[in-house]
């Protein structure tokens, strides 16, 4: 059985309570270093830091500050070294895993990383399936429908809660 979606007005409220929210929470553009395999992410501050301490390690070493642009990420990044968000967009199986672990471990409409979490999830893959989309197989397909269920569930639950308060 298909799931109903919720409707426009409500996505656009929702969007709005998160923005609202996001909008709270510090977040710096993400760089890394060229030339250490420790695939670590940092704010530009800290790259800065760890670039100078590796140098001390190994005055040799051919470290590089890189960066500074919106990437497309799995997990959202934070500083290795003082844990502040970082700038980012989600991949599809980004979004996926995000939505996944609301769904297991539960969404706290207070939290305002939660509500920064969720709206990164909702602008990597949007509110619907897309009509277009060919899947390669059924099993794709059957995910894909799935994940926008659990999404608007989750929204959906997220509206009775927000509609407690007010
Ligand atoms: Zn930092």
């Amino acid at each position: 059985m298909k799931t109903k979606y919720i409707s426009k007005k409500d996505q656009n409220r929702l969007e709005e309570f998160f923005s609202a929210r996001s909008a709270k929470i510090e977040s710096e553009p993400e760089h890394w270093i060229t030339n250490s395999n420790e695939g670590a992410s940092y704010c530009y501050d800290c790259c800065k830091k760890k670039i100078a301490q590796l140098k001390k390690e190994n005055p040799h070493g051919d470290y590089e500050i890189d960066g500074g642009w919106v990437s497309e990420v799995e997990a959202t990044p934070f500083c290795e070294t003082c844990g502040i968000l970082l700038d980012s967009s989600l991949t599809d199986y980004g979004a996926r895993v995000e939505l996944k672990n609301f769904i297991e471990c539960g969404f706290d409409p207070v939290s305002d990383y939660d509500c920064r979490a969720l709206l990164d999830i909702i602008n990597a893959c949007g509110w619907e399936p897309w009509e277009e989309k060919i899947y390669r197989n059924e099993h794709e397909k059957e995910r894909d429908l799935k994940y926008f269920d659990d999404l608007h569930n989750l929204c959906r639950s997220i509206l009775e809660r927000i509609d407690d308060k007010t």
